[in-house]
């Protein structure tokens, strides 16, 4: 007989380290091309277009400064009925301006500006 156990949330967070470090390595594998050209460091800070922004929540999963907020909007398309959808935001305190979520977008919505 099968027996059935909740998921504990310290599974759920050790899911999502062994997540975050999955995408860092990749990342760090493909993209270092990419990051080298890119403004990072103190002085510069993370900005979303939203047109652009899926609500996928790659990006929060490898900020390490918790400086990434998904919200709610309504989707504007006219042939998808979804009451929902997520985009993400910045928020500019936290953010060390490490450029890490600019890596892990797949659609390049997030570009880094001057603080
Ligand atoms: S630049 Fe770094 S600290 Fe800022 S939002 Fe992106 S991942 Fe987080
Ligand atoms: S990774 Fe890009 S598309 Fe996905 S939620 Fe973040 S900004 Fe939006």
């Amino acid at each position: 007989m099968r027996i059935l156990t909740m998921t504990r949330i310290s599974d759920l967070e050790t899911r999502r380290a062994i997540e975050q470090y999955r995408i860092r390595a990749m990342m760090t594998a493909q993209r270092a091309g990419e990051r080298a050209k890119l403004k990072i460091g103190p002085e510069h800070v993370a900005w979303v277009k939203e047109e652009m922004c899926i609500g996928c929540d790659q990006c929060t999963i490898v900020c390490d400064d918790d400086a990434i907020d998904l919200y709610d909007v309504k989707m504007r398309s006219p042939i998808i009925n979804v009451d929902i959808n997520k985009k993400a935001k910045i928020l500019r305190e936290p953010c060390t301006g490490c450029g890490l979520c600019v890596l892990s977008c797949p659609t390049d919505a997030i570009v880094m500006i001057d603080r």
